[in-house]
């Protein structure tokens, strides 16, 4: 089925990560940027750059006082296990309501650390974190991409010296958040910052630095590559441990000056609300279907799930918006729901979310034939 033109969105990149990378900045890359590429991380462009990405984080977050912006290699996924070696003194609460909340439990279940408080929830509901005695990092995902649940980011009065840690590697960028109810705030740039994989970032808290220095001074064996106390050390030179992608920098470089230049994180939440709320808003009224998270208040601004009725071969409508160059709406692949998702990051436009919509019902009539 070709769908005609004038429904077709101007760029049809609908993807939770890699998501789109606006034109603007893959031209730095071939501007600016290319006197940048292929020079050594070691000298002061690239610092300055780094320096540069720092800044623009610690103002996209309006990070309070005696926080930082730390960086290493390895994305997110690799954030999980330097946080089992450097953030975690003996036990972590872990909420999943899905694959990426699953992901650091599992990475929090370490041998030398004691097996994590995990809380799970159904996919598309959320759990809160309660206050146990004993845990020391209380961790969840602000968005969970595979469901397209957000959660509310408040700090849990637990222990003394308890540490709030949050994924916000789909969120950052997009959804509203204080960070002073967090210690560590903690993202990879490919998804809401609209730039390549490769690199993870975090925002710390006074607590969290004296944390990382404490455990990384105990003994405990620490790897140097997982080490924060290194990816902070090193940060604070505006550098890494080992070789960063260069481009993935140019490309946050970016986007951190676009959304900052528009007017920063409050201008992007009204944007991935505007595009979330027209597509919950068509799945509400459709008679075939129906937003995936049923509260209405646990709805992600930047990942949007919709199920369909059996009527629908959600797969099928996928594949036919993919063969007409709209791509990556396929549900999280692990889910097994007959669901299309559907990023609304701030990259992408409100109108070409509203033009999708049209092409999901042109896609479906066609296929009732
Ligand atoms: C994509 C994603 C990750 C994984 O990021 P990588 O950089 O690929 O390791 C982790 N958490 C969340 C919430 C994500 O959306």
């Amino acid at each position: 089925m070709t769908l005609p033109r004038e429904i077709l969105p101007a760029d049809g990149r609908f993807g939770c990560g890699p998501s789109k990378i606006r034109p603007e900045q893959l031209a730095a890359l071939a501007g600016p940027g290319a006197v940048l590429m292929g020079t050594s991380h070691r000298q002061a462009p690239i610092k300055n750059l780094v320096g540069q990405v720092r800044m623009g984080l610690s103002d996209l977050l309006r990070l309070p006082d005696g926080y930082e912006i730390i960086l290493g290699n390895g994305g997110s996924t690799a954030f999980w296990d330097a946080a089992a070696f450097g953030l975690i003194e003996r036990r972590a609460q872990n909420l999943v309501f899905g694959e990426f909340g699953g992901k650091f439990a599992a990475a929090a279940a370490a041998p030398w650390l004691d097996a994590p408080d995990v809380r799970k929830a159904d996919a598309g509901t959320r759990t809160v974190a309660e206050a146990v005695e004993g845990v020391d990092v209380y961790a969840w995902p602000h968005n969970e991409t595979s469901t397209g649940v957000a959660a509310s980011i408040s700090r849990v009065a637990g222990d003394e010296g308890a540490l709030t840690v949050i994924d916000a590697t789909s969120a950052a960028g997009g959804i509203n958040v204080a960070v002073s109810q967090t210690d560590v705030y903690y993202f990879a740039p490919q998804k809401n910052l609209g730039s390549d994989g490769g690199l993870w970032f975090a925002a710390v808290s006074p607590a969290a630095i004296e944390r990382i220095e404490r455990v990384a001074a105990s003994g405990r064996y620490i790897p140097e590559f997982l080490s924060l106390k290194n990816a902070l050390d090193n940060s604070r030179l505006n550098q890494t441990l080992n070789t960063p992608a260069v481009a993935t920098l140019v490309l946050l470089d970016k986007q951190l000056e676009w959304i900052n230049g528009n007017g920063g994180l409050g201008w992007a939440a009204a944007r991935t609300a505007e595009s979330s709320q027209a597509l919950y808003q068509w799945a509400e009224s459709s008679p075939v279907a129906n937003p995936f998270v049923a509260d209405p208040a646990d709805r992600s601004p930047v990942v949007v799930t919709i199920d369909f009725d059996e009527t629908v071969d959600a797969a099928a409508v996928a594949a036919s918006l993919r063969a007409n160059g709209i791509v990556d709406t396929e549900p999280y692949r692990k889910l097994g729901r007959n669901q299309l998702r559907i990023a609304t990051f701030v990259s992408i436009e409100p109108d070409d979310v509203r033009q999708l919509i049209k092409a999901i019902d042109y896609t479906m009539e066609g296929m009732r034939g």
